[in-house]
């Protein structure tokens, strides 16, 4: 790919609770065979049961993958939890924390989310951590404040974590609902963003954006100085679609 943009391009997929094995390795063969890593870094965030046949399935590959949370404790008696070691020992590349789903539906609060940003980075895993507003929010004209608020204790890791952390961008109101941000409207958020991490002396972290993307929405989106590439729902699940947003 010929790009001008001062950071990589980052194309990842959020399974979410999708999937079954023969789905899953029809819709790897489909990503493997057409080399999607030649145009940007590209990977899929999986539920945790099929991170083995992934990496089965993906080992050798460009392709790269992980999880889509992590628990912010080593190990003990959280039942149901995954440590950061565990993903480490299936291959994970990425973990998503944050999601604007395990804060709504799991009410996991903003030092929560740094906690787990925090034991991902411990474990060698890179955080993909994700900050939006709702609708609500954005029509109280409060968007700014909301991801101050969100990434508040993420910058708070400091400098060398944030560093090794990639950011998304995802506005709750466009997230599986059809509705995306606009690319102006996207790129103001992610502005105030690159404006806090150049103060903290990280401008080259990665801010990707998530909502709705699509291949037909994907290069205008992409073509914003501050977008660096995609977190896809939906999108991800449908082959063609998903290598024509990391084609974009
Ligand atoms: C997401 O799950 O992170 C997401 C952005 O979903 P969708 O692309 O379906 O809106």
């Amino acid at each position: 790919m010929t790009t001008t943009h001062a950071r990589a391009r980052l194309v990842l997929g959020n399974w979410k609770m999708h999937g079954n094995l023969a789905g899953n390795a029809a819709l790897l063969d489909a990503l493997g065979t057409a080399d999607p890593a030649a145009h940007c870094q590209f990977g899929v965030c999986v539920p945790f049961p099929y991170l083995a046949q992934v990496q089965q399935l993906l080992e050798g590959s460009s392709i790269a993958w992980g999880a889509q949370d992590v628990s912010k404790h080593d190990k003990g008696a959280y039942t149901g939890e995954v440590s950061a070691a565990m993903l480490v020992e299936f291959g994970c590349t990425w973990a998503l924390v944050g999601h604007s789903e395990r804060r709504s539906l799991h009410g996991e609060s903003d030092q929560m989310v740094a906690d787990k940003a925090a034991a991902a980075l411990a474990a060698g895993i890179t955080p993909v951590v994700c900050v939006g507003e709702s609708l609500d929010e954005r029509e109280g004209g409060n968007t700014l404040g909301v991801i101050q608020r969100q990434l508040a204790p993420v910058l708070a890791l400091g400098a060398d974590a944030l560093a090794r952390m990639v950011l998304a961008y995802e506005p709750v109101w466009a997230i599986g609902t059809g509705r995306t941000a606009s690319p102006e409207q996207a790129q103001e958020v992610h502005s105030a963003i690159r404006v806090a991490l150049q103060g903290l002396g990280v401008p080259q972290v990665q801010v990707l954006y998530g909502g709705s993307v699509k291949a037909a929405n994907a290069a205008s989106l992409f073509a914003m100085p501050d977008i660096d590439g995609a977190l896809v729902g939906g999108a991800s699940l449908v082959a063609d679609e998903f290598l024509r947003i990391a084609a974009a």
